[in-house]
């Protein structure tokens, strides 16, 4: 049987913007067709409990929860650590995270959440000293106002750079001393585990819980996975139908989810091509791309006299898609939709904009 997948990049050209414009392919359709399904508010959809133990096994925790998007995850996450009175609680996370600069309204009106955002390393990991420093500052909301200590991987503002397990412990470590729960926000997880060549769930062991998007480079149609211990993920899944996240025929979602899972080496080859991307963009005069440690799908590139929304625009009108960043950089996040030719395509529509744009050059970076 076929199944009509649409039209994946053709139309609008190339699509840098977010790996969350990756479509569910035809493998995903057929498995969403043929998906067993309850109701997931009654406990019996046999494709979501799927899920949840297969999500449990590949994160390495006791329990997991399937959610319907990564920002639920990460409030799911800070509302079941804020304890079951629901005390208010301070979250302290990197400055340039998602989970600040994104979700902080969220996280204010629906948690009552403190943020307190942290200063970053050039890899995205939270500076030490800051954190202790947070830490040992008397929190607003009294002496028992629980603590949340978030960290990302892979960091998207810092390049996609991938943390290690052993830089993450130090940061986990440090914020347990203090009694404070440690969420990992793993929305591209599986990059991080792909590019460091190590299991998801060693990534995870540092932290209490943490959120895998199935949805960014594994192209499932939508869903998180929130990971813990199972009196963690009871209380989260009490919290989630209280949020009207819980799904009734949520298999038909899981299905293409249980296909991302095993799609996790796949994005080996997203990496290669970002590479590609990254070295052919260094090589364009006037255009400076970040290198982060430990790079996965992610590059960002500055061009200096051209702000990031001028460049997005007029890349626009040359077929590639980019995200303007705040700072001034442009993301390029590349997904299954890319390969190489992708990637040198993108490249010369960079050089071919810059050079008939008068911007101040400033040559090569020695
Ligand atoms: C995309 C992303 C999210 C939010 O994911 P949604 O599924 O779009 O809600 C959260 N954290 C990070 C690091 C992300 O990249």
């Amino acid at each position: 049987m076929a199944y009509d997948v649409g039209d994946q990049d053709t139309a609008a050209g190339l699509d840098f913007r977010s790996d969350t414009r990756t479509m569910p392919d035809a493998e995903m359709r057929a498995a969403m067709a043929e998906a067993r399904v309850g109701d997931d508010v009654y406990g019996d959809d046999p494709t979501s409990s799927a899920l949840e133990q297969e999500g449990a096994l590949l994160l390495g925790t006791e329990a997991a929860l399937f959610v319907p998007t990564s920002t639920m995850a990460n409030l799911l996450a800070v509302l079941a650590a804020s304890g079951p009175d629901s005390a208010r609680p301070r979250v302290i996370t990197g400055a340039h995270s998602h989970m600040a600069f994104l979700e902080d309204a969220g996280l204010r009106q629906f948690a009552g959440a403190d943020l307190l955002p942290l200063a970053q390393q050039p890899d995205g990991l939270p500076d030490i000293s800051r954190l202790t420093e947070a830490l040992t500052a008397l929190p607003s909301g009294g002496p028992r106002q629980p603590t949340v200590v978030c960290v990302e991987n892979t960091s998207m503002m810092h390049g996609g750079s991938a943390l290690e397990a052993s830089a993450v412990g130090e940061v986990a470590d440090q914020a347990r001393r203090h009694g404070a729960h440690v969420h990992l926000d793993g929305a591209r997880l599986a990059n991080a585990a792909v590019a460091l060549d190590v299991p998801p769930a060693e990534l995870a062991r540092p932290a209490d819980s943490v959120t895998f998007s199935v949805s960014k480079g594994l192209g499932a149609p939508a869903g998180a996975l929130l990971g813990g211990s199972s009196t963690f993920v009871a209380r989260a899944r009490e919290l989630r139908e209280r949020l009207g996240g819980t799904l009734h025929q949520a298999g038909v979602l899981a299905a293409p989810a249980l296909v991302a899972l095993r799609r996790l080496p796949e994005l080996a080859a997203d990496h290669t091509t970002a590479a590609l991307l990254a070295d052919q963009l260094a090589d364009v005069p006037g255009a400076e791309v970040s290198w982060p440690p430990h790079p996965t799908n992610i590059v960002m590139v500055r061009c200096s006299g051209l702000p990031a929304a001028q460049f997005a625009e007029r890349l626009a009108d040359r077929g590639v898609r980019v995200l303007p960043l705040p700072d001034g950089r442009v993301r390029f996040v590349v997904h299954r939709a890319h390969d190489a030719d992708s990637a040198r395509s993108a490249a010369r529509a960079v050089a071919a904009m810059i050079g008939s744009t008068a911007v101040a050059q400033p040559g090569r970076h020695p």
